[in-house]
């Protein structure tokens, strides 16, 4: 489209501004060969919505909270650290067997920071449909300039506020406590363990489970935890109009003609291709979100935010206001933690992420209840399970074999990805697309078994093109060969 945007409607700061108010920034005694350069750079400065400030401020959830006396020594059976979507989730679950759980988080009542996408099926087979606030019937992958693929499976998003009000009133009408503070330290005895606070509360359990995300230290591994990144820029927009259909939300568009004029950075989406993710909401309101899908290491912050400002200045994207922005980094892959350990981990500290999506919060919202009904058999009164053979059991409840199994899979999706350049990329995802829905979308899901996923990658190559059946031959071998030896040592 090219579409050459007006040098003057940006930043609040300026958006008074009129064409000959951009006179008066020049001062009368430039030559008019300085002045262009100078209007230039103007220009192109507030072109960018990277000029315009987020809008966003904290927001509270109005819920009454029951607070942890610190003055009781009682020991709980379980206790959380964090209270994002897979802490509280899991809090939710295990109090409704009627166990004594706290919640340890320096703000539980903050609204979480993410945006959170998920397939509407995924949420509705929850019982979770009332915390999508938007949904879209069709969902669009655009290949290139020339092919776009439209999915027949409704997308939403989540009401982070709806959400996190529902688990948390769940937490609360079940006893659940929460105490506000950062958890510092986990002290283990063979029977319980103890976590110190920033705010000196020492506060004991049975069960210590770490809910902190990606960058908790609580949780060991035993092997180097070689991730790939995901990592995007992302803005809740005001924008005088976009292009998209209101009916679609954009899953990705791989297109790359914005980089015409941009030699340097055509040159590095060719070799490590980023694509857009956009939620209309309506003629003015989208979620757009600049992506590199997986990077090693991950691909710069900075120019995934200047491949952006080219691509919607492309598609005629002025924006009026950020409302809200977010840097997303996710860990993807990797190993897992030891297995066992003393602390168990759920949601980001576990490696429920998809490995080869980043997506996470519907598969931990279907996993929690599972993981309680564990914890719940060992701790629950007839049983007192504890120590040990409690955190043999809660891991293993968790990461089942095939669970694993599945996961290495996922990776090897992961490692594949990280091999491909924008072409690659393209005729990887017309060609997954093309399969069976059963089989991509169980692929997204992490719903498929490992003979499923066998029938997929044979699927997926029977409908590849040749050159990206060569792509397969020669990329994915050493991927492919680590991946058997893992499955091998995992089921010996
Ligand atoms: C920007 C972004 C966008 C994402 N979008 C999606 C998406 O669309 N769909 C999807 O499925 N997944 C998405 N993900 C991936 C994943 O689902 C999220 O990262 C998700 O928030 C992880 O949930 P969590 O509960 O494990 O951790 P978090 O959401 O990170 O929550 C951790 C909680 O622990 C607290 N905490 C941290 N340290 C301590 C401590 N020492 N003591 C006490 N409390 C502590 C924090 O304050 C926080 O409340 C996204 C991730 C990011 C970063």
């Amino acid at each position: 489209m090219g579409t050459l945007l007006s040098p003057l409607v940006f930043s609040p700061s300026t958006s008074s501004a009129t064409p000959s108010s951009s006179v008066s920034y020049l001062g009368k005694t430039r030559t008019p060969a300085s002045r262009r350069k100078f209007q230039h750079r103007i220009h192109c400065r507030l072109e960018s919505f990277l000029d315009l400030k987020p809008e966003s401020k904290s927001e509270f959830l109005d819920v009454d909270l029951p607070l942890h006396d610190t003055a009781d020594r009682s020991k709980y059976d379980v206790i959380i650290i964090g209270s994002g979507p897979a802490g509280l989730r899991l809090a939710e679950s295990i109090s409704i067997y009627g166990i004594r759980v706290c919640c340890i988080d320096p703000s539980p009542l903050s609204m979480w920071p993410n945006n959170y996408g998920v397939w509407v099926d995924e949420f509705q087979s929850l019982g979770l449909e009332s915390c999508i606030d938007k949904s879209w019937p069709m969902a669009a992958v655009y290949i290139d300039d020339n092919k776009t693929r439209y999915l027949d499976r409704p997308y939403g998003r989540v009401s982070r506020e709806r959400l996190k009000k529902k688990l948390m009133e769940g937490c609360v009408s079940h006893g659940a406590k929460f105490h506000k503070a950062k958890a510092w330290e986990i002290v283990h005895k063979e029977f319980e363990a103890m976590v110190s606070c920033d705010d000196g509360s020492e506060i004991k359990g049975s069960l210590i489970v770490d809910a902190s995300g990606f960058a908790s230290t609580f949780i060991e591994y035993d092997k180097p935890r070689k991730y790939g990144y995901q990592i995007a820029h992302g803005i809740l927009a005001e924008v005088e109009e976009h292009p998209f259909d209101l009916d679609k939300m954009v899953l990705m568009d791989w297109r790359d003609s914005h980089l015409g004029n941009e030699p340097y950075l055509r040159e590095g989406n060719k070799k490590l291709p980023t694509f857009l993710y956009a939620m209309p909401f309506n003629s003015n309101l989208v979620f757009l979100e600049e992506t590199s899908l997986v990077s090693r290491p991950a691909l710069s912050y900075k120019e995934i935010k200047q491949r952006m400002v080219a691509r919607l200045r492309n598609l005629g994207i002025r924006v009026k206001r950020v409302i809200e922005d977010e840097k997303c980094l996710i860990p993807m892959g990797g190993p897992l933690p030891r297995i066992p350990q003393s602390v168990m981990g759920i949601g980001g500290t576990a490696g429920l992420v998809h490995p080869s999506t980043g997506y996470m919060v519907a598969r931990t919202m279907a996993l929690a209840p599972i993981l309680a009904s564990v914890i719940a058999e060992c701790l629950g009164s007839t049983r007192m399970i504890r120590g040990n053979q409690l955190h043999h059991r809660v891991w293993n409840g968790l990461w089942t074999l095939d669970r694993k199994c599945t996961r290495e899979y996922y990776s090897f999706g992961m490692e594949t990805l990280l091999k491909l350049d924008l072409k690659g990329t393209r005729r990887f995802f017309d060609a997954f697309f093309d399969l069976d829905p059963y089989y991509w979308q169980g692929f997204l899901s992490s719903k498929l078994s490992l003979r499923e996923l066998a029938v997929l990658s044979l699927s997926l190559f029977g409908r590849a093109s040749n050159p990206s059946r060569l792509d397969i031959l020669t990329k994915c071998p050493l991927p492919l060969a680590k991946m058997v030896g893992k499955l091998a040592l995992e089921t010996v």
